[in-house]
């Protein structure tokens, strides 16, 4: 035991917290002491923040739909960490179930190596796809708000600053939806552009609505501008790409056949080149390749003010 936690480093994965029929047993102790930090009193955190736990014998803290904690936030961390019940301070040593080595990713030993770039896509499909229509149109609404407010359409990309085309993703029905934003772009009358098959290979293409007229299914089933004019990537100071995992720092991991890598090498050196993704695909680190461009900035879906801390120097 003591070498396995040696090796055990929590990932801050959220895993634990979203174990399928888990159960937070919550003592009396521990209902006042979380009440008391929610500032709630002992009979409404009763009423309204814990349910009976199936077997009757105690009161456990209620679950959402998806069996996920309800005080598990968007960014993996735990709302109440402070005083979180014995049962999670203790996960994975002294409380454990039959499924924690599978489960948890600090446990294992071979999961504590670095990870590939395909387990890491695996993962990040899995969690996105576990996402309700809801959650995605809430992370979209979030993400469009940060791109276009305040100073114009943006304080990370300004599109009359950069005065070229703006290039967005036409997104699938998983990742973040850019819709409010691209017809927020249109209705200013700036040049948008997409990716579009030519049969060997993706360029832009001018997108010039987002109505049946102006769109046609890709091979991949992914929407595409039917506009004849296309914009050469050199052309395009500013980008909105999309992606399976990034880091802070700008590394960002795609799809796997490395179409935005091609488009991204051909951009101009000093273009804004910007992420855009659910607080949970923003990782530590990612496995890196000679090819790989770096992004400028990473945003995600959290109330975090992150599209302050990456304006355009
Ligand atoms: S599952 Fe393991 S690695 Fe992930 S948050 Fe829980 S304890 Fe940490
Ligand atoms: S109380 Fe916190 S640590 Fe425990 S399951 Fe819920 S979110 Fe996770």
């Amino acid at each position: 035991m003591d070498e396995i936690k040696q090796d055990f480093r929590c990932r801050r994965c959220g895993a634990c917290c979203r174990i399928k029929d888990g159960i937070v047993r919550v003592s009396d102790a521990e209902v006042s002491r979380i009440a008391a930090f929610l500032g709630m009193d002992d009979a409404s955190f009763i009423a309204n923040e814990t349910e009976l736990a199936p077997d009757r014998k105690s009161l456990a803290l209620k679950s959402r739909a998806d069996g996920s904690c309800a005080y598990l936030a968007d960014d993996n961390l735990c709302r109440i960490n402070p005083v979180k019940p014995d049962k999670c301070r203790t996960f994975p040593f002294e409380w454990t179930n039959p499924d924690s080595h599978e489960v948890c990713p600090g446990l294992s030993r071979q999961e504590s190596l670095p990870r590939s770039k395909d387990e890491i896509r695996r993962e990040m499909r899995a969690r996105r796809k576990a996402l309700s229509a809801a959650e995605r149109a809430e992370a979209s609404v979030v993400i469009c708000t940060k791109l276009a407010r305040s100073s114009g359409l943006g304080e990370v990309i300004d599109p009359f600053e950069i005065g070229s085309p703006i290039a967005v993703y036409l997104a699938s029905p998983d990742e973040i939806d850019l819709r409010a934003y691209i017809e927020r772009l249109l209705w200013f009358g700036l040049k948008v552009v997409a990716p579009r098959w030519n049969g060997e290979t993706y360029e832009l293409a001018v997108l010039k609505g987002l109505d049946a007229r102006h769109l046609r299914r890709g091979p991949m089933g992914i929407m595409e501008p039917v506009d004849a004019e296309i914009v050469p990537a050199k052309e395009v100071y500013g980008w909105i790409v999309p992606g399976l995992a990034f880091t802070r720092d700008g590394r960002r991991l795609g799809y796997g056949g490395g179409w935005y890598d091609r488009l991204l090498a051909d951009a101009p050196k000093d273009a804004v080149k910007l992420g855009v993704a659910h607080s949970f695909q923003v990782v530590d680190n990612l496995p890196a390749e000679p090819h790989d461009i770096a992004l400028t900035a990473v945003l995600d879906d959290s109330l975090a003010d992150n599209a302050l801390d990456f304006r355009r120097t």
